[in-house]
C-alpha cells in the first residue's frame, strides 16, 4: 500500500499540529498573545512564542527567519512540528542526500530549510546515536526510506532585495 504520508506538504504537515496552527494564528493576527496565555504550554510553543519577531507565514506556512549576514542572506527555516523532527533527521544525515555528515554539518544542512526548538541538542544527540556512524570511521552512504522532504517549500530571499529563489 502506497505510503500517503509521503506526499504530505508542509503546509498540510503543519496544520496537523495543534501548537503550529496555535503560532499560525498569532501570525495570521499579527500579534503575539500575553505570556501568561502560553507560560503553561510546552517548550515548543514557548521557545516559538520568544522568537514571534522572527517568525512569518510564506504561502500558508510558518518560517523563522533566519538572517545569515555572512552571505547577506535571510533564509527562511520551515517550522517542524516536534513528533517530524526524526524525518528531518533522517533526511538530512541518513540518506545519500546527506552521506552521515559530522554534527556541524549537518546540523548546517537542516538549517538551510528547516528549524526546530532545540535542533541543535537534537542534531548532536542523533548523529552521536548513528549506529553507522559510530561503527565506521568513513561514512556510509545509506538509503533510508523517507518523505519526500525536496518537495517542501523553501525560500532563501537575498537581503534588501526584492528576490525570492525557490529551491
Ligand atoms: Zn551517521
Amino acid at each position: 500500500m502506497p505510503d500517503k504520508s509521503k506526499d504530505l506538504t508542509l503546509i498540510e504537515l503543519q496544520s496537523k499540529y495543534s501548537d503550529l496552527k496555535l503560532v499560525k494564528r498569532w501570525l495570521t493576527e499579527g500579534q503575539r498573545p500575553q505570556y501568561n496565555e502560553v507560560s503553561g504550554k510546552g517548550y515548543f510553543i514557548r521557545s516559538l512564542w520568544s522568537q514571534f519577531d522572527c517568525l512569518e507565514l510564506q504561502g500558508g506556512i510558518v518560517v523563522r527567519r533566519h538572517d545569515d549576514r555572512e552571505r547577506n542572506i535571510v533564509k527562511l527555516q520551515a517550522v517542524i512540528p516536534m513528533s517530524e523532527r526524526k524525518q528531518v533527521l533522517e533526511y538530512c544525515h541518513d540518506t545519500e542526500y546527506a552521506g552521515h555528515l559530522a554534527v556541524h554539518k549537518t546540523r548546517e544542512k537542516i538549517r538551510q530549510s528547516y528549524y526546530w526548538p532545540g535542533l541543535q541538542s537534537d542534531v548532536r544527540a542523533y548523529v552521536g546515536g548513528c549506529n553507522k556512524c559510530t561503527r565506521n570511521k568513513f561514512p556510509i552512504k545509506g538509503s533510508v526510506p523517507h518523505r519526500d522532504w525536496r518537495r517542501a517549500m523553501v525560500v532563501t530571499r537575498v537581503r534588501d532585495q526584492p528576490v525570492w529563489l525557490i529551491m
